[in-house]
């Protein structure tokens, strides 16, 4: 069945590394994203684990090392299996251990947070270029069919690329010729071997803090085999070229690799673009994989955020291709030298013996070493440099904001490019105003003579001391400037930088989105662009959202860009039609059957919560929890039994407490509880004493839990409807209704959108500022 259409300016396929990468990248830029991801959880293999100096000054720069804790470093490398000293110049000299699982999980909770569309369980099945761009076909989750459009489609989506393949592009290269098998094992006890050579073959065995040893296994001559290994075939191999046995090990993961070496001839056609493995397949050796797609995400991103929200001519798209491929095929080229060194037979030994002689010679081991850091990268700009310094990487430095020394990594957290201008060059600073907003503009340290214009990926695009020639770089790198003109409020925007006090707000500057350092109110990462839907990469819980004032509040959050949970007991059709009339609008739903009100409510919402968001997003973390879900009494105080006082509290009080407090472990902070109350707390009915005695403990709840939950800035109101429209026959009989919008100031009866509209204010950043609070959405019922 077709779901209908759904538009955006970037789709980017596959939620690895690279892809989640490049999504952190697009909306850093301001560009719009929804990520593509074939598999419905994150996988649970690592493939890769080591981080180079390059990469993790790029993670430094976007303010994402810090959620690593402390990283195991090693100074140590190879080339070939052959020891090599990778430690040059640098803020993280040396390789660096991260499990690619964990690099995966903070990726994919920064893209949340800047608010990238992420959708697992969504595989591109069909691919066409229109005139507007690229148009994907999609399964999605229960074999729905979807189109999505926009102007551009990245493929990041791994070395068996479904956009490589259904885009047309030329992937040369060879097929592997050998194989290396690997295994993660528990429960063995073997010697760690680096790269031991033995008669035989080639031996590797680690063994990690929890005790799992990997292990990766090559006899010499073998070829790849067709399919996935089994355990005993490591085993067998293990065992020939070691002596030793494995088999008393459990295995918990099974594969092997060959040495294919392919790449793309174009990384770009038209609309469509390939980055990481779906660009260029190697041997994964040394991680250089995962660090080459990495970075032609952070080359990739910012260009590409440019090109769509209209800043830059397309030309500058051109230049990912130009810069990053000839990294690419130099990456490929190191790897094919060391799958040569690695895996060869007896037949390499001598050439192994010459290279082992050089290799300790400090030009030949800095030459090898800033290859496979990747710290020697110079893209070749175009204009003949090349060379020193443009091209290269700005290193690690300082430079002055507000008269305090910053490291040049925490400037560019912001995803804008930075001018670095020596001390007192004010036609410098009145050259770079008109592109404020895109670049920051910083004073260098006394001996700097010349002035750095640094792109947002850390590359050094011009390096001189002309205004004239600086302002045709920033419009070369940066487009036309803004047409609004430099923006006076900003403190180091045109003129000189005056020295003062770094204050708290100065930092928050400094680590705050691009357009987040122009204003002075406190703005979260994901509310700093203002023209796109208020809730998208939150997600949301609606209780009892089948029907009424749920359902409508379901489908207004899912409209803001929420992924919405959609709970229901006994509805099962409503709720699916719910899901599907948000899914036909493009928005993301699913439903939660859960019956509150009884022993394990709570426990058995939260499985189907956590089942629901972990497939679409990867993790169970929440932002909404809307309480709605509740019954009224509707019998006189002399005829409730305490049964039916019982069930109501049951339901509308009791469950409310439980949900937020399960919901505390899946809330991030700064998000919002919304407590449906009702009316009836300000108004008296007989009929309705111990219904309104359950809406007064949700008051309760809301006060309290509001204080509580502060230091998280999470919020906690509750909204009181008046008589609102839902499935009640009363509201077929005209009179009834007219008799009732009497009460109202307005002279109508309330309808479920207008509660939903005030719910979804309390979710998004905009009401910030209220928490505990009552508001009364009666339409000012019994006004006077
Ligand atoms: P409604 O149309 O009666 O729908 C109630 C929703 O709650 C349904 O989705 C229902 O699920 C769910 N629900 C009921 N009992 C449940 C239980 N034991 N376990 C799990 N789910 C349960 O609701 P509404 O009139 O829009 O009211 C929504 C909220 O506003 C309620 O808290 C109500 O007290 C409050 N309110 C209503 C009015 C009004 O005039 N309508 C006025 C003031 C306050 P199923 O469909 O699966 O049964």
């Amino acid at each position: 069945m077709n779901q209908g259409c759904l538009t955006t300016q970037v789709i980017v396929v596959g939620a690895g590394p690279a892809g989640l990468m490049l999504a952190c990248e697009l909306r850093l830029g301001g560009a719009d994203v929804v990520v593509l991801e074939r598999l419905t959880a994150p996988t649970t293999e690592s493939r890769a684990s080591t981080l180079h100096a390059r990469t993790m000054e790029i993670l430094d720069g976007r303010g994402l090392l810090d959620p690593l804790g402390t990283i195991p470093d090693e100074p140590r490398g190879h080339f070939g299996g052959l020891p090599l000293d990778l430690t040059l110049p640098s803020s993280h000299p040396g390789q660096w251990k991260v499990l690619q699982t964990r690099l995966e999980e903070l990726l994919g909770a920064r893209a949340a947070e800047l608010g990238a569309d992420v959708r697992r369980g969504h595989e591109v099945t069909g691919l066409r270029i229109t005139d507007a761009g690229a148009e994907a076909e999609v399964r999605g989750p229960a074999g729905r069919t979807l189109l999505l459009r926009a102007p551009y489609l990245v493929g990041c989506d791994g070395e068996d690329s479904a956009v490589r393949r259904l885009g047309g592009f030329d992937f040369p290269g060879t097929d592997a010729a050998r194989e290396l098998l690997r295994a993660d094992v528990a429960g063995v006890r073997i010697p760690d071997r680096r790269f031991e050579r033995l008669p035989a073959g080639l031996a590797i065995a680690a063994r990690r803090p929890d005790g799992v040893t990997r292990v990766m296994v090559h006899e010499f001559g073998a070829r790849p085999r067709p399919g996935r290994p089994e355990f005993a075939d490591v085993v067998d191999a293990w065992k020939r070229v070691t002596g030793e046995d494995l088999g008393v090990g459990t295995p918990l993961w099974v594969n092997s690799f060959g040495d294919a070496n392919r790449q793309a001839t174009a990384y770009r056609r038209g609309p469509l673009l390939l980055a990481g493995d779906a660009a260029h397949r190697q041997m994964p050796i040394g991680g250089q994989a995962l660090n080459l797609g990495l970075q032609d995400a952070v080359n990739l991103g910012w260009k590409l955020a440019a090109r769509v929200t209209g800043r830059v001519p397309d030309g500058l798209l051109d230049t990912y291709h130009t810069e990053r491929h000839p990294v690419g095929a130099r990456v490929l080229g190191n790897i094919a030298a060391q799958a040569w060194l690695l895996l060869g037979g007896p037949e390499v030994d001598a050439l192994r013996e010459v290279l082992a002689e050089l290799m300790p010679l400090e030009n030949v081991r800095t030459r090898l070493a800033g290859m496979i850091s990747g710290l020697d990268i110079a893209y070749d700009m175009g204009d003949g440099a090349g060379g020193l310094p443009t091209g290269q990487r700005l290193p690690p430095r300082e430079a002055v904001l507000r008269g305090t020394p910053v490291r040049t990594a925490e400037l560019l957290r912001t995803g804008q490019g930075l001018f670095i201008v020596p001390p007192g060059a004010t036609e410098l600073y009145t050259a770079a105003a008109p592109w404020a907003e895109l670049v920051r503009t910083v004073d260098g340290g006394p001996g700097d003579t010349e002035a750095l214009l640094v792109r947002p990926d850390g590359h050094v695009a011009w390096a001189g001391t002309g205004a004239a020639q600086g302002t045709a770089a920033l419009r070369r790198w940066f487009g036309e400037p803004s047409a609004a003109g430099p923006d006076t409020a900003g403190s180091h925007t045109a003129g000189p930088v005056t020295a003062g006090p770094v204050t708290a707000g100065s930092v928050t500057a400094v680590e705050g989105p691009a357009r987040a350092a122009r204003t002075s109110a406190p703005v979260t990462p994901k509310n700093w662009r203002t023209d796109m839907a208020k809730l998208t990469g939150r997600t949301a819980l609606v209780t009892g959202a089948s029907r009424g004032m749920g359902r409508a509040t379901a489908l207004r959050l899912a409209a803001e860009g929420a992924l919405v949970a959609v709970h229901y007991t006994s509805s099962e059709d409503a709720a699916a039609d719910v899901v599907e009339t948000i899914e036909k609008d493009g928005g993301r739903a699913f439903a939660v059957r859960a019956e509150l009100g009884v022993p394990g409510d709570v426990h058995e919402l939260f499985l189907g919560l956590e089942e629901g968001l972990r497939e679409r997003t990867g993790s169970t973390d929440l932002d909404i929890l809307v309480n709605n879900a509740g019954v009224m009494g509707g019998v006189k105080p002399e005829d409730t039994t305490p049964e039916t006082f019982d069930r109501i509290f049951a339901v509308n009080a009791k469950a409310p407490f439980f949900l937020v407090q399960r919901a505390l472990k899946n809330l991030r902070d700064g998000g919002r509880v919304i407590n449906i109350s009702s009316g009836l707390t300000r108004v008296a009915n007989p009929d309705e004493i111990a219904y309104a005695m359950t809406k007064g403990a949700v008051e309760q709840l809301t006060l309290h839990f509001a204080k509580h939950l502060g230091p998280r800035r999470i919020t906690v109101n509750s909204v009181a409807p008046g008589i609102t429209r839902n499935g009640n026959p009363v509201f077929d009989i005209p009179e009834a209704v007219e008799q009732m919008a009497q009460l109202s100031a307005f002279g109508r009866i309330g309808e479920p959108e207008d509660i939903a509209d005030v719910v979804a204010f309390l979710a998004t950043d905009e009401a910030r500022w209220i928490t505990g609070a009552f508001v009364d959405a009666t339409g000012g019922t019994l006004l006077g």
